[in-house]
């Protein structure tokens, strides 16, 4: 392998470290921040964007082959798997394997759980390192209004899996106001009796979001109050390139906030995104993707197209995607 990716820095000493690869972007849930019905209740995907329905989803020896391509120029240290709903992705401990063969030995994913019960083992034994899962209410009710789906009890069932297989477990939660800020607490108590981390998610402005929020948005500081009304908390320092932020509650535990909008973490954003199409993204903000396999047989060129892709990162501030997470990979 030959390393040139000091050769592919930005200005600000930023470099494609991790990448992020959605295996597939259809979903069996349809979270309200991810998913919008339109007046005749279909499903908005990805408005306004050039998915060329010709475009074919990837399998998982393609996968390999566009990772390979970059992982040889950039040496990734890092993988994580998301989507849509990688767990419906046909050969996810295939593709777990293969990547690890490529000498990559962090590999995430980030699931709702759904499908995850009894998975969890032959996840971690094919190479799954550690898992981030979606959980944006622990009452019933909230839950299936955040997420269109009635069986919270399925995915509680996915975290405990995970926890008996040994992966390294943190839990995601999207906070909308007025919807369920008021799982902040609940969830907080939760992942401290589970012994685990929570993340929580401000949200941020992507597909039938990146106009308007709605007055749904609830910031760091909102969160901040919430817990600090019921706990005393002190700051943890943030490792370079996380996309959180870190308290500690005494007797819980660590919680996250990852505040993309109100305290951006660009300046050392370390990430390079696929979808399930093969195109590449510089950044979350960025719809211009580059089918990197299509000029595989020039390394120039992908070198070229790797400084075009980190060129798109912004410099400071997230600016949002018409496109959907599901489709880029959240
Ligand atoms: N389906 C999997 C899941 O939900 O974990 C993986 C894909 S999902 C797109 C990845 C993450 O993106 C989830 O934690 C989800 O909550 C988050 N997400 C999706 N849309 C979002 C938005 N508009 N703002 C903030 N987070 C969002
Ligand atoms: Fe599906 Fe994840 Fe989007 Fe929810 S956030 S609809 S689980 S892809």
């Amino acid at each position: 392998m030959v390393d040139v990716s000091e050769g592919i820095t930005d200005r600000f000493g930023r470099k494609f470290e991790k990448l992020r690869v959605s295996l597939i972007n259809e979903c069996n849930f349809a979270c309200t921040y991810c998913v919008s019905d339109d007046a005749n209740g279909r499903n908005h995907l990805e408005p306004n964007i050039n998915t060329a329905p010709h475009q074919k989803r990837l399998n998982t020896r393609e996968f390999i082959e566009s990772i390979t391509l970059v992982h040889d120029i950039v040496n990734l240290k890092s993988i994580r798997l998301t989507g849509g709903e990688p767990l419906l992705y046909p050969d996810l401990a295939g593709i777990i394997r293969e990547i690890k063969l490529l000498g990559i030995d962090d590999i995430r994913l980030t699931t709702n759980a759904y499908y995850l019960k009894d998975k969890s083992v032959e996840l971690k034994q094919s190479g799954l390192r550690a898992i981030n899962i979606s959980l944006d209410a622990v009452d019933g009710e909230i839950f299936r209004m955040m997420s269109g789906n009635q069986r919270m009890q399925r995915v509680l069932d996915g975290v405990d899996d995970a926890l008996d297989a040994g992966l390294d477990v943190k839990l995601n939660a999207v906070i909308m106001k007025g919807k369920n800020d008021n799982q902040i607490i609940p969830l907080l108590r939760y992942a401290g009796h589970k012994g685990i981390d929570i993340r929580y998610l401000e949200l941020m402005k992507m597909g039938h979001l990146y106009h308007h929020m709605d007055g749904f948005f609830f910031s760091q500081q909102n969160i901040l109050d919430v817990i600090q009304a019921n706990y005393f908390i002190t700051e943890v320092s943030r490792k370079k390139s996380s996309t959180s932020n870190y308290w500690n509650v005494p007797g819980i535990g660590n919680f996250g906030i990852i505040a993309n909008e109100s305290v951006p973490f660009c300046g050392d954003c370390n990430r390079l995104r696929m979808d399930s199409f093969g195109n590449f993204y510089g950044c979350l903000s960025s719809s211009v993707g580059i089918p990197l396999m299509k000029e595989s047989g020039n390394r120039e060129k992908t070198v070229d197209s790797l400084k075009r892709l980190l060129s798109y990162k912004q410099s400071h501030h997230f600016k949002g995607n018409e496109m959907t997470m599901r489709y880029i990979g959240g």
